[in-house]
């Protein structure tokens, strides 16, 4: 699904010039579940970026589903992740002037999906995630897990066969970031491919592989012990 070769990105900001990914080689397979970790500043959001088709590289190629799009423009990435990719974020990033099924059915703007096929998905993807009862409600009306579930529920509404995660449970109690990996592991193990960016051990342990950065590179990269 995914190959990243020699891949490298630096980011220039006057004199300062900073490395963050440093020759990546990485190789990521439909139905993977990985988890990504390291220290602080290490590179794990610039690479989430990459796989996210938000940003392309400076050196080396980027294969996403058989191209190589290293060097394509914004609206070509943005065309390609269409669908293809949802995302999930520490904060949730829920827009508050919208209700919650709104916010849910945001991701199939674009899509070709009539407004009753709209109606049908957005349902049956807050009914799957357990927050059906809050579709008229507006985020904040909601606690940090139910927003999360509606934040999970608007990434897989499109069906996308990536899921990308950067750092679900960082905002999230202990019982509500448990919750939020059971889902996770849930749409893992129904056929969707994960990458997460994580500093929990615990729940990197979750994931079928971890990969550690240090300075923009990879340390190790290890699937998990059955
Ligand atoms: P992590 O997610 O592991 O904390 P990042 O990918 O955010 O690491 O950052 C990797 C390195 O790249 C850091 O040294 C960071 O300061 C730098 N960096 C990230 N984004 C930018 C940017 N937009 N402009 C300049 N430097 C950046």
């Amino acid at each position: 699904m995914f190959m990243l070769v020699n891949m490298t990105k630096t980011y220039r900001g006057g004199e300062v010039q900073t490395t963050a990914l440093d020759r990546i080689d990485l190789t990521i397979a439909a139905g993977e579940y990985v988890a990504i970790t390291g220290p602080s500043g290490c590179g794990k959001s610039t690479l989430l970026s990459m796989l996210g088709l938000l940003d392309t590289p400076d050196g080396g190629e980027c294969w996403f589903d058989g191209r190589n799009v290293a060097g394509w423009s914004e609206a070509q990435l943005n065309r390609l992740r269409r669908g293809r990719i949802g995302f999930i974020f520490q904060n949730f990033n829920l827009i508050e002037e919208l209700t919650v099924a709104e916010n849910v059915a945001l991701a199939l703007d674009y899509l070709n999906v009539s407004a009753t096929q709209r109606k049908v998905r957005v349902a049956a993807m807050l009914d799957q995630l357990g927050v059906a009862h809050r579709a008229g409600h507006r985020p904040s009306q909601l606690s940090g897990g139910q927003q999360q579930r509606v934040a999970i529920a608007r990434a897989l509404v499109a069906s996308p066969a990536l899921l990308l995660a950067d750092e679900p449970t960082g905002n999230l109690d202990t019982a509500h970031g448990d919750e939020v990996m059971r889902i996770l592991r849930q749409i893992n193990a129904d056929g969707t491919t994960i990458v997460m960016v994580t500093h929990s051990p615990a729940h990197a342990a979750q994931a079928s592989r971890t990969v550690r950065l240090l300075d923009g590179r990879i340390l190790i990269d290890a699937l998990q012990p059955a």
